[in-house]
């Protein structure tokens, strides 16, 4: 079998393979999503008996095949535990990942924002932006992001330094105040903004849930109508552990 020279990966998920194995999916920086059979890594001494989410790691495998056999996973730094809104968060962007990208299909830009997005919810745990960063940038990796720049109709450019709300279709794009569709969703135009740009750091809090709906409605399409697990466990935690939030906190919350 061909040894693979090696990959910066994180686990996305792993499910039991036979007696003692598991079935691993990473996400690679060169390959994109790989699945891998990590053989006996479910023996309490294993040295793959550590790979989990959240955790990054050098990886090796062997073989070219569907499912090649993974030689090698070592960590590349100590694992700090996530609580759990960190920990559903990690599954929300790693949910994403599973059900919308194919296996060696390589995304190195993407990678990139992943790699940023744990960072983020390290240091940033309950806070949004970085979720929607990395929605909208899986977006434009997948040719799936819409042009924000300009209405669809009139061809208009949003104005960021304006307090207009435009609207935003899934699939088809931005319409101007003068256009407007009901099917739409309200978005400032500021937040379009922000949107088309580097996104490197917090949005304006009160553009937290017109956000949100934009790109849940756009990703909802290509996840078929079949929501997210962890987007439906998040929205539960979200109830039981802030009770006391208003309803539009809880909107602007990262969920
Ligand atoms: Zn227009």
């Amino acid at each position: 079998m061909t040894t693979e020279p090696g990959d910066r990966a994180w686990v996305l998920h792993h499910y039991p393979y036979g007696d003692t194995s598991l079935i691993v999916e990473l996400f690679t920086r060169t390959q994109g999503r790989l699945g891998v059979l990590a053989k006996g890594a479910r023996r309490a001494r294993s040295a793959l008996a550590r790979i989990e989410a959240g955790r990054p790691l050098w990886v090796r495998w062997l073989g070219r095949g569907e499912l090649p056999v993974l030689a090698q996973a070592e960590e590349l730094g100590p694992f700090l535990p996530l609580n759990p809104l960190q920990n559903l968060s990690l599954f929300y962007v790693n949910e994403l990942l599973l059900r919308l990208t194919q296996r060696r299909d390589p995304f190195p830009d993407l990678f990139q924002v992943y790699e940023e997005t744990i960072g983020a919810l390290r240091s940033e745990p309950g806070e949004g932006w970085y979720l929607r960063r990395f929605e909208r940038r899986l977006l434009e990796n997948l040719g799936w992001a819409p042009d924000l720049a300009r209405c669809v109709e009139c061809g208009r450019s949003p104005d960021a330094a304006s307090s207009e709300r435009w609207l935003y279709q899934a699939a088809r794009g931005v319409f101007c105040p003068a256009h407007a569709s009901d099917a739409a969703v309200p978005i400032e135009a500021a937040a379009l903004a922000w949107l088309r740009g580097a996104m490197q750091t917090r949005n304006t809090p009160v553009w937290n849930s017109s956000l949100r709906r934009c790109l849940e409605q756009e990703l909802l399409i290509h996840l078929g109508g079949r929501p997210l697990e962890s987007r439906r466990l998040l929205t539960a935690y979200l109830r039981r552990t802030q009770p006391a939030m208003t309803i539009q906190k809880r909107e602007e919350h990262s969920e």
